[in-house]
């Protein structure tokens, strides 16, 4: 064992360091038993088979004395090494956040609660054993505070909804002041028999997919039927969805469904279905499998009334017909939009001309936009000296795209433009065309 002891002989101690079960260091041993009711932090790798568990022994030898003042617990297995065996964990009365990966958790006493003041829970896997689940169900049934809580499986050690069925049966955990959830690339039938045990009235889920295409809609697509109260309960809530393609506050690119309404300001419980992305997507592929899933439940296509897309963090092939094909599938499937944000918008970039093709190329699409609103990249808007002749005419602003995206769109009523980039808002033939928009949506508005 090799722990490194943080602070102070007076002050609450915080260990952290890596587990070895045979290379004890005595002296580390007899100070972490002597000073366990001090221990506030305890971070821990384990590198051996009984590492972890061999350090839970040390600590808890003397039935006098507990880690009555942890507050902060985490612990991890090395993988690459050997199976863990499963760390047998004590009532902690004040432990708050609790992090465990790759590691099997056995409760000291399971019948009472474990832990009474546990608020954050985070547990990511890269397997999946039936023991380690029934663990995280039983941290779950003994922590009555908790308030966030994530389930992480790394891609490809996703539980399968029916290995879950026995851990599961006639469980049900109250999570009553559970505010968030967010199961990241968990299988959907998992999610769906994890979502049905848990009961959590006043939580908003996150459904988390990482570069995966599949998951998040055919989690959407299968909700109608399944038996999972979070999913029952979008289906039949009337709220407005919105449909995001952007980089999240955490800087990962995310394609997301959610609500409109901010988090803090919603009324229902209706989850976020989020793909991640680790590269910027070169194809449509996850919009267009998005757009189907929507389109398959009539009650989530007439509740989508606005899309979001960062145009920059898309890395399409130009020039090829499929985009324009792709777009239109999307666009198709999303007959209730009423507003189009297009963000990062770069003039020299060919997704900005076949995304208004689309809607310019068919009546049927975007027939209830009411505004569309385009915020060119910052880089773009002081390029001056850069916009020859032939850039001007590639790119989508000056060309007439506009005006016709406005005739197209019956319904269109606001389009907002800004800033537009200095070498076009001077031109000529950009001013005339701008003009004849501000007329026709002028006509438009006072009909
Ligand atoms: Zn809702």
């Amino acid at each position: 064992m090799a722990l490194t002891k943080m602070a102070g002989t007076h002050h609450p101690l915080h260990f952290r360091g890596r587990v070895h079960e045979s290379r004890g260091d005595k002296a580390l041993d007899r100070l972490m038993k002597s000073s366990v009711g001090r221990i506030a932090s305890l971070s821990a790798l384990g590198l051996t088979h009984r590492g972890l568990s061999s350090l839970f022994r040390t600590l808890l030898a003397d039935p006098r004395r507990s880690l009555v003042n942890l507050v902060e617990l985490k612990l991890s297995h090395d993988w690459m090494g050997v199976e863990a065996s499963a760390v047998v964990l004590p009532h902690l009365p004040r432990l708050q956040t609790l992090d465990l990966l790759d590691v099997t958790v056995e409760l000291q006493a399971a019948d009472i609660m474990s832990f009474p003041s546990l608020r954050t829970a985070n547990f990511t896997s890269t397997w999946y054993t039936d023991d380690s689940f029934r663990g995280l169900i039983r941290i779950l049934q003994g922590s009555p505070t908790l308030e966030r809580l994530v389930i992480d499986y790394t891609e490809g050690a996703w539980p399968s909804g029916w290995s879950l069925d026995g851990a599961l049966s006639g469980v049900s955990v109250p999570l009553h002041m559970l505010d968030v959830i967010i199961m990241n690339s968990v299988e959907p039938s998992a999610v769906i028999r994890i979502g049905g045990a848990l009961d959590m009235p006043k939580c908003s889920p996150v459904f988390g997919y990482v570069n995966d295409w599949v998951s998040g809609p055919e989690l959407l697509k299968s909700q109608p039927n399944a038996h999972c109260h979070i999913l029952q309960s979008f289906a039949s809530c009337t709220c407005q969805l919105t449909i995001k393609f952007l980089k999240t506050h955490l800087n990962t690119l995310a394609l997301i469904l959610q609500p409109v309404v901010p988090e803090k300001d919603r009324k229902c419980r209706c989850p976020t279905f989020s793909v991640a992305f680790q590269e910027k997507p070169d194809t449509l592929d996850p919009f267009v499998r998005l757009g189907d899933a929507i389109k398959s439940v009539p009650n989530i296509q007439s509740r989508v009334m606005t899309i979001y897309l960062s145009l920059s963090d898309l890395s399409l092939i130009s020039g090829s017909d499929a985009i324009e094909k792709e777009w239109k599938k999307l666009f198709s499937s999303l007959s209730s939009l009423k507003e189009l944000h297009l963000l990062n918008v770069s003039l020299f970039d060919d997704s900005l001309r076949t995304l208004v093709q689309t809607f310019n190329a068919d009546p049927m699409i975007g027939g209830e936009l009411l505004s569309v609103n385009v915020e060119f990249q910052a880089s773009d808007i002081a390029t001056n000296s850069l916009l020859d002749e032939e850039s001007l005419n590639r790119d989508g602003v000056r060309e007439i795209l506009w005006y016709a995206l406005a005739a197209n769109c019956e319904k269109l009523r606001f389009l907002e433009l800004g800033p537009v980039p200095v070498g076009v808002c001077t031109d000529e033939e950009w001013c005339m065309q701008w003009h004849d928009i501000l007329q026709l949506l002028l006509t438009r508005r006072q009909e």
